[in-house]
């Protein structure tokens, strides 16, 4: 195929001026560009014109192919004549395609407008004690961030996207039964940047954006218990084109504890006594929250009798208020008795230990019914 002359495809003199080639190539950019015409041979045309364009409008390209013609940029690529792939057109296409057609201008902007960061959740594991009164932490949590060796753009070296003419869309034909439409759609080759690179960032691998590993100190609050989240502002993902820092939230585990049992704001500790504890009664020494108190177990105690310990629970997390504890008493009957003791027990059987109505009514309802 015979390469027409690139000042005759502009339709230009040999000495036309940088103002000149410009218009002229304006000119045709707006009558061939795929986007507006979809005559055959109008594609064709356009990148026709854009060829000559790119080297006409470059002085130093402009001196060789005076020089040599067309042969000055073959050869080197096997006779496919001159790449103008890396070239920048974007400032011509946002001239005319900008505001007027609403698209090029347009849909880079929605790419590239700022963006607030993604949230982050982290689960946070904290000991009983800690969920109680609050705690430092520090939290060690990877965020994302823009990736500093290609500035966020995931490649080095680059150039308008030869597909879309860096306006980021490609407008295609859509044949139905109604007629035809066209549809414009974000450019697949360069997924709407409207550039892409010669090399894809080695540290980003493309993405854009690099993995990063911060400590963060936290402040946890008195009285959280699983389930609840803190919200620690800024510290997710960083912004996108400038945008504002997504939030890390906190979600709390809290581990249980050998022997308190927490109800949300309340405290629950079993604690075993004797039989003869719970029958001759006893002051106990019961482990709070708060330090030890002194606690009266009156005589004739029982299994699963609550006592209340006003105040000795959780202080709310939001009121300030704090709940209760209940000690909770569990009888322990002795499995292994000494000889002693035996004897006791058997002495104490001899004497009549039927102490309510229960056992009169049972034993003759018994009767009856055999
Ligand atoms: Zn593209
Ligand atoms: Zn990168």
């Amino acid at each position: 195929m015979n390469k027409r002359d690139y000042y005759e495809v502009l339709g230009v003199s040999k000495d036309a001026s940088d103002k000149e080639i410009k218009s002229a190539f304006r000119k045709l950019a707006k009558q061939y560009h795929p986007d507006v015409n979809k005559e055959p041979g109008a594609a064709e045309k356009f990148k026709e014109a854009q060829e000559a364009y790119a080297v006409l409008s470059d002085e130093s390209k402009r001196r060789q192919y005076d020089q040599y013609g067309h042969a000055a940029f073959d050869g080197a690529n096997g006779g496919a004549g001159f790449d103008f792939s890396d070239f920048d057109f974007g400032d011509i296409f946002g001239d005319i395609f900008g505001s007027g057609f609403g698209f090029g201008g347009g849909s880079r902007r929605s790419t590239n407008r700022s963006r607030k960061g993604a949230d982050k959740l982290m689960r946070v594991n904290l000991t009983f004690e800690e969920a109680i009164f609050g705690t430092k932490k520090t939290i060690n949590v990877d965020v994302s961030e823009e990736c500093s060796h290609c500035d966020g753009k995931g490649g080095l070296g680059e150039k308008t996207c030869s597909r879309c003419h860096g306006t980021g869309t490609v407008t295609a034909e859509q044949r139905t039964m109604f007629g035809s439409f066209m549809t414009r759609t974000t450019c697949p080759s360069c997924n709407g940047k409207g550039s892409t690179y010669d090399t894809t960032c080695s540290k980003c691998h493309g993405s854009g954006r690099v993995s990063k590993n911060t400590d963060i100190e936290v402040k946890i609050p008195s009285g959280v218990n699983t389930g609840n989240q803190l919200r620690v502002a800024g510290k997710g993902d960083a912004g996108i084109n400038g945008g504002p820092n997504g939030d890390l939230y906190l979600e709390f585990y809290v581990k249980d504890h050998e022997f308190y049992v927490r109800d949300e704001n309340d405290i629950y500790l079993e604690i075993p006594i004797t039989i003869t504890e719970a029958v001759l009664g006893c002051k106990k020494e019961v482990p709070t929250l708060y330090g030890n108190v002194k606690l009266s177990i009156p005589p004739g105690s029982a299994t699963g009798d609550k006592h209340r310990l006003k105040g000795k629970g959780i202080e709310d997390l939001h009121t300030g208020t704090k709940g209760n504890m209940y000690v909770v008493l569990n009888v322990a009957i002795p499995e292994k008795l000494s000889k002693e003791q035996k004897k006791l027990f058997e002495a104490l059987e001899e004497t009549d230990l039927e102490c309510n109505d229960q056992f009169k009514r049972i034993r003759d309802f018994t009767r009856k019914n055999s």
